[in-house]
Formats: structure tokens, C-alpha cells, sequence
């Protein structure tokens, strides 16, 4: 099956009103590359500005609540994201994971709240360096997925997942292409078995350290549909580089 390839930005807790230009030159590139999927997942408070300034590009959160409404201070739920103009978020991510205390369960809840509300949802899992170095990576990972795994959406193409090794985020190290290919061909038969077919659709990007200078390598591993990017996404000149290698 041909899937499109998604490159996504994580901004992270980076980004005031002068980072603008740098969404509205990713927001350019987009455009001059229509084959692939392209969004910036934006702290909270640049997301109203940054779908204004960049209407042909997608914008996403990095978090959402579970619940539509209600006493939940500080916390952001999915109509919310949908009405300041984002069309995704990511659920999941190890920071949340671990500053958050976030569960496989809390993530299940979000994901499959953000997916019926018709936001696309980047679902991570990843491994610490702990468990890379057991050799459990993949178990762990698999479980971590079977656990944190939303109700079937009805459009399969807007699940995505993002391996993303902890001790590969935003440390220069990498998984090896040997790693990632065993890791998403485990990954990808877990969405096959949890949802059929439609696990066929759904996108499997690798997150961690993703570069201008390591990134065509990465993509031509097998099942490997596209990247979350951090550190690199925030300076349009280097996450373009990185889209051009997705071709
Ligand atoms: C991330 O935050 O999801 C990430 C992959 O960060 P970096 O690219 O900086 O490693």
C-alpha cells in the first residue's frame, strides 16, 4: 500500500509572535511540495495565529484533553484546537509521558477523543535507553502501542504513529535504519491486528534527531512513512531540507 508521507514539526514550548515568519516560509515550502503531508504542531498560543498567517498548512497541537468540556484548568479539549484553527495534534509524546505522568490509558483517551472530534491524531510511543540496552525495545514498544491504541477512527489515513526512541529526542543520536525497520514492521502488524485492513493506511513516522543530513537515509527504510521533527523544525530553512528529502 502507497501511503503519503507526513513530515510534522513538534515545536515544543518554543515560539512567540516573532516566530511567525518562520511558519509562514515552512507554509511556502508546503505548497511547493504538494506530495507530501506537511504540519507544524504549535504551542497552544500560536496556533490561532499561525492557521491565520499560514492557511494552506497544517497545524496541529501537541496536546489535548480527553473531555469536551469542563473543570480542567489549563487543559485544552478538542473543539478547542479544532476552533483555533488546528486540524491534528500529538498525543503521547515522552515529555508528556514523563512530566505529565502521563498513561498508556490517558493517551488511548485522548486519541480517540481528538479522532472523533475530526482532528488527525500522531500517536508516540518510544523506549527508554534503558530498555534499548535489555534488548526489550520492541516488546515494549509493541505493548506500550496495544495499551495507548485509540477506538478505530473512522478514517484510518488520519491515525498516524510516531516511533520515537526517548534517548534518540533531541540528544544527535539516532536509531540505527536496522532498528527502525525491525521496530516498524513490528508496529505496523499490531495496527494490522488491533484494526485490519485499515492498518495498512495509517502512517508510521520515526522521531528522534531527524536532520537535513540523515534524513533520506531514514526514509528509505521500509515502513517508514515520513518524520516527527523537533529541535530541526523550528528554523524553516532546516525542516524544508528535511521535507525535500521526503521528496
Ligand atoms: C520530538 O520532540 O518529537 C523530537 C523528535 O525531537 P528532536 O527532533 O529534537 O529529537
Amino acid at each position: 500500500m502507497t501511503r503519503r508521507r507526513m513530515i510534522s514539526g513538534n515545536w515544543k514550548m518554543n515560539g512567540t509572535a516573532d516566530a511567525l515568519g518562520e511558519v509562514t516560509e515552512i507554509a511556502r515550502a508546503a505548497l511547493a511540495s504538494p506530495g507530501v503531508d506537511i504540519a507544524l504542531c504549535l504551542p497552544a498560543t500560536l496556533i490561532a495565529r499561525a492557521a491565520a498567517a499560514a492557511p494552506g498548512l497544517a497545524i496541529g497541537g501537541q496536546d489535548v484533553h480527553a473531555s469536551a468540556s469542563g473543570a480542567h484548568t489549563g487543559c485544552i479539549s478538542p473543539a478547542m484546537l479544532l476552533d483555533a484553527g488546528a486540524t491534528l495534534t500529538i498525543v503521547g509524546h515522552s515529555e508528556r509521558r514523563q512530566d505529565q505522568h502521563e498513561t498508556d490509558a490517558d493517551v488511548r483517551a485522548k486519541a480517540s477523543a481528538a479522532l472523533a472530534a475530526g482532528l488527525g491524531v500522531i500517536l508516540c510511543v518510544g523506549e527508554s535507553d534503558e530498555v534499548r540496552t535489555s534488548g526489550d525495545a520492541v516488546a515494549f514498544v509493541s505493548a506500550q502501542l496495544d495499551a495507548s491504541l485509540p477506538d478505530a477512527p473512522s478514517d484510518a489515513s488520519r491515525l498516524s504513529l510516531a516511533y520515537e526512541p526517548i534517548w534518540a529526542i533531541g540528544t544527535g543520536k539516532v536509531a540505527s535504519t536496522a532498528d527502525i525497520a525491525q521496530m516498524h514492521l513490528a508496529l505496523r502488524a499490531r495496527l494490522v491486528a488491533a484494526y485490519g485492513e485499515p492498518g495498512q493506511a495509517m502512517r508510521l513516522l520515526y522521531g528522534g534527531s531527524v536532520k537535513a543530513g540523515n534524513a533520506a537515509e531514514i526514509f528509505a527504510v521500509p515502513d517508514v512513512d515520513g518524520a516527527l521533527v523537533g529541535g530541526a523544525s523550528l528554523k524553516a530553512a532546516d525542516f524544508v531540507s528535511i521535507v525535500g528529502a521526503a521528496g
